[in-house]
């Protein structure tokens, strides 16, 4: 810990020199700047710097190692990992680098370390052009970086591929504050570990992204009642067995509302062509059928409130995993957004354009089962927390021990060795080593340098 007086003085200095803000504890602001996704997650930073470019990342970095704080990162502020660790740090705060730019001729997107998947989104469409995982339906608001680089997995992904596997170059500041680009020809096995690494070797302030001709995706939600639910999901089951790789989507339970189960499809080509291969779940007598915009609008999960979530990816799903999901969705008894959550992976997510190469090895499981609570009430913190808990549980009979990492929050080193491939972890903890030797950035899901 550093003396007072030069702490004081190192805080003056940062203030001086950010053309971004600086929030103390003590200065307005402060409360508003260190709130995330999840108000469950109630942490203190020591000092929050919400930076404005890469020279003032630099400079916070700086900040951090002269006074011995660890850094954590803030993109989108969705995520879980490493959220005890985030009271005394420094929080480094990408909120205000949000820009994006496209190049339309070499399909490429260069977006800044706090851009959102929804910020791309609306940047890449005017040109004909997407990028994998941000035209996920519903996680508009979720940090690019943090969902890149941890892996993530959008709805769309058995059509485009995974989002790492379009990541051409990350613009980087690394513990030792230098600036550093990594690409398959500069610092290539720092560019191999940020496929999946997540936040462990530096702050992304910058991602270069590979994009695709936007593939004009249609989309429909069909509700039905909750005594329908094992039925619908074998439909779905069915749907997605019977048609091409490209039809994706999820099956989801939300509390929110009238209960009702809802069945996604997400295709690459006209509505006409997509309700062609959803005959199985049109044949069963459902309330609604929701299309574009008003489908996500069910969808969508607002900020502020308490949530907790976690995921398994089991290997298959027989019926009797339908029925236990089912009966889970049935038990969810916190009021508020939650939902109970199924979709499938394969498809283009599992041939990728480097199959196994990268460190996400939860590739080649086929579906996830995805529990996500949000409530508003402290008094409800044990029994949400309990049916996340309980939801995984009920899956890990068919779970092949592949875990989504950027889906997971906490849930110890064995996950975190899972999600990144026990296979990896040596040559991921070897690029730890050098570029964050001292475990600066350790509020994540952790990778100890060798
Ligand atoms: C409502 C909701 C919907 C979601 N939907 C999906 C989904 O469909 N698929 C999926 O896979 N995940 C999904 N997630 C999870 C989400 O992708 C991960 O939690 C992701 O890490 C969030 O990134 P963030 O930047 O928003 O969060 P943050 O909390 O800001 O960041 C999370 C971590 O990412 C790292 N990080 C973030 N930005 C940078 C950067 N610029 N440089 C270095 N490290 C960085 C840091 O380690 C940080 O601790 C969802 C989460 C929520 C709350």
């Amino acid at each position: 810990m550093a003396p007072l007086s030069k702490a004081r003085t190192a805080l003056a200095a940062l203030r001086e020199d950010l053309a971004g803000d600086v929030f103390a504890p003590w200065d307005q602001g402060y409360d508003e700047a260190r709130r995330v996704f999840s108000a469950l997650s109630d942490r203190r930073p020591a000092v929050i710097a919400r930076c404005a470019d890469e020279t003032d990342v630099v400079r916070a970095v700086r900040f951090a190692r002269d006074l011995d704080l660890r850094i954590a990162v803030r993109g989108g502020g969705h995520g879980l990992a490493g959220a005890a660790r985030v009271d005394g740090a420094l929080l480094v705060d990408l909120r205000r680098m949000r820009r994006v730019s496209v190049d339309p001729a070499a399909r490429t997107a260069r977006a800044e370390g706090g851009a959102t998947l929804g910020g791309l989104d609306r940047a890449t469409r005017p040109h004909g052009l997407a990028a994998a995982g941000a035209h996920a339906p519903a996680a508009g608001a979720v940090g690019l970086a943090g969902f890149v680089l941890g892996g993530g997995t959008g709805r769309p992904d058995r059509a485009l591929g995974l989002a790492v596997d379009d990541l051409l170059g990350v613009e980087l500041v690394t513990a030792d504050a230098e600036r550093v680009r990594a690409g398959p020809d500069e610092h290539p096995e720092l560019f191999w570990a940020l496929h999946g690494g997540g936040g462990n070797f530096g702050i992304a302030t910058a991602l270069t992204l590979r994009l695709h001709p936007l593939p004009g995706f249609s989309l429909t939600l069909l509700l039905c009642p909750p005594w329908l639910g094992p039925a619908l999901v074998r439909a779905f089951r069915e749907v997605i067995r019977a048609g091409p790789d490209a039809v994706g989507g999820e099956v989801t339970y939300p509390t929110a509302g009238e209960p009702v189960y809802g069945a996604l499809l997400t295709y690459p080509g006209g509505q006409a062509d997509l309700r062609g291969l959803a005959g199985p779940l049109l044949a069963l007598p459902h309330e609604a059928e929701l299309t574009g915009a008003d489908a996500l609008r069910l969808l969508g999960c607002p900020p502020g409130a308490r949530a907790h979530w976690s995921a398994e990816c089991p290997t298959a799903l027989p019926d009797e995993l339908v029925d236990v999901f089912c009966a889970r969705a049935r038990a969810l008894s916190v009021p508020g957004g939650s939902r109970h959550t199924l979709f499938p992976l394969g498809g283009a997510v599992a041939t990728g354009p480097v199959p196994a190469a990268y460190p996400v090895p939860y590739r080649d499981a086929a579906w996830v089962v995805r529990p996500f609570a949000q409530w508003a009430d402290p008094a409800d913190d044990e029994r949400a927390l309990a049916w996340v808990r309980d939801a995984r549980a009920d899956v890990r009979p068919w779970a092949g021990g592949a875990v989504c990492l950027s889906l997971v929050g906490d849930e110890g080193p064995e996950r975190v060795r899972a999600g990144l491939g026990a296979g990896n972890l040596l040559r991921l903890e070897k690029v730890k080593r050098r570029y964050d030797p001292d475990n600066v950035f350790r509020c994540n899901h952790n990778i100890e340098p060798v």
